[in-house]
């Protein structure tokens, strides 16, 4: 393989050259007298990604999950109820950790291809009248079924039935990527990671919390130390960390901040958007459907593909990746064989994803599967060139 590997994963994403070569400098003193001029502004433009003011981010070397287990371990005590919902491998996971630290988990298990089901989440809360749920999870973007969920809806159910619960949200695949308004829709914890929307090698967790779950720290009584919200406080407070920080991971971590507000952050959920549905209209060239039900949990970071019955979605896979260098997203646990996904997150222009559309159709053919060839890249093609823009219009990433 000459060239370099065509990476359709939804995470890790393609990492821009600006960030890999923010990345790879000398080590640094993480206790320099002026290390607090490069974390302290760092710290409050990562606040913006998220859309919050009154929130404090937490960055931790660490994965998604550990920003999970940092927003359980930092507000809940072993035994309280938490409400959530189950509809795909990570929503799954997320109810594993909270179970196996000793939580009481009410799921509502939905449909693998639905989202967060808002009338369920206010009957429950509507139930609860003596506020026994302390928390309610919500996953934005379902990433193993490619489902984006309504978090306004979910403070919508929260408030309507005056129940003081936090609200957690995994942001995972969507933060950075499409919307997410912190503050405006209440949330007390949001979680993302590094490898996703912040276009960046795995490493770090990075997770925006409110003054209320910032508060619910006094009587939470689960053991933490690695993932100590205080400790991290204290130290950050001035720039600092209460361990060793990967500084090299906060200098890309600068330039990814860097390039989000740059291009913007409304173009860049634009440009998801775009190019989410030029995947989209492919797919529907080709005749096959999308593991999402309906258009209103179509997610613009990732699209899960049905394969039709009797075909097998990792042959697909496998031939994509051995024949034509190109990484496709797997199906997990209940969808395994099923699906096959392609990631649309990150640094990626409209050409790029008609080489994922057209690898997925060479593939798809070669293990029998029956699509007219081109039809997916002709119907992406006239999408992109029907919403077309001169690229001097707008600075960006992919520009
Ligand atoms: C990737 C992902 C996770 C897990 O994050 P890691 O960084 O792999 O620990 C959690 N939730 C969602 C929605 C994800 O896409």
């Amino acid at each position: 393989m000459t060239a370099q590997r065509a990476l359709f994963i939804p995470g890790p994403t393609n990492v821009p050259e600006k960030i890999r070569q923010a990345i790879n400098i000398p080590m640094e003193d993480m206790r320099a007298p002026d290390f607090a001029d490069f974390t302290l502004p760092l710290f409050a433009d990562v606040k913006k990604v998220f859309k919050t003011k009154t929130g404090q981010v937490f960055i931790f070397p660490s994965s998604g999950t550990g920003g999970w287990e940092a927003s359980i371990t930092n507000t809940l005590s072993p035994g309280d109820k938490v409400l959530t919902s189950r509809f795909g491998q990570f929503s799954h996971l997320w109810v594993d950790l909270c179970q196996r630290h000793g939580l009481d988990v009410e799921v509502i298990d939905v449909e693998w291809g639905e989202g967060v089901p808002l009338e369920l989440y206010h009957e429950a809360l509507a139930r609860d009248k003596d506020h026994k749920i302390k928390a309610v999870l919500a996953c934005h973007n379902e990433t193993a079924t490619g489902v984006a969920s309504d978090i306004a809806g979910v403070r919508k159910a929260l408030d309507n039935t005056g129940h003081p619960a936090l609200l957690f949200v995994d942001g995972v695949s969507s933060i950075a990527s499409v919307d997410f308004r912190m503050d405006e829709w209440g949330v007390d914890c949001a979680v993302s990671g590094s490898q996703k929307g912040f276009m960046m090698p795995t490493g770090l967790a990075i997770v925006a919390v409110s003054q209320k779950a910032l508060a619910a720290q006094a009587s939470a009584k689960f053991p933490r130390t690695f993932f100590d919200f205080a400790d991290m406080s204290k130290m950050n407070k001035d720039g600092y960390f209460p361990y060793t920080p990967p500084t090299t991971l906060l200098r890309g971590l600068r330039a990814s901040i860097d390039l989000l507000l740059e291009e913007g952050l409304e173009n860049v959920f634009a440009r998801h958007y775009r190019l989410a549905e030029g995947v989209r209209r492919g797919i529907k060239a080709w005749g096959l459907d999308l593991c999402a039900k309906e258009p209103k949990w179509y997610s613009d970071t990732v699209s899960a593909i049905y394969v039709p019955e009797g075909k097998n979605a990792v042959e697909v896979i496998e031939r994509a990746y051995f024949t034509y260098g190109l990484s496709l997203g797997t199906g997990l646990s209940k969808v395994a064989g099923r699906v096959f996904r392609i990631g649309h997150l990150g640094a990626l222009n409209e050409l790029m994803i008609m080489s994922a559309l057209a690898g997925c159709e060479m593939a798809m053919r070669d293990v029998n599967i029956d699509i007219k060839p081109g039809s997916g890249v002709a119907a992406a093609e006239e999408y992109y060139r029907s919403t077309a823009f001169d690229q001097r219009e707008k600075t960006g990433i992919a520009a």
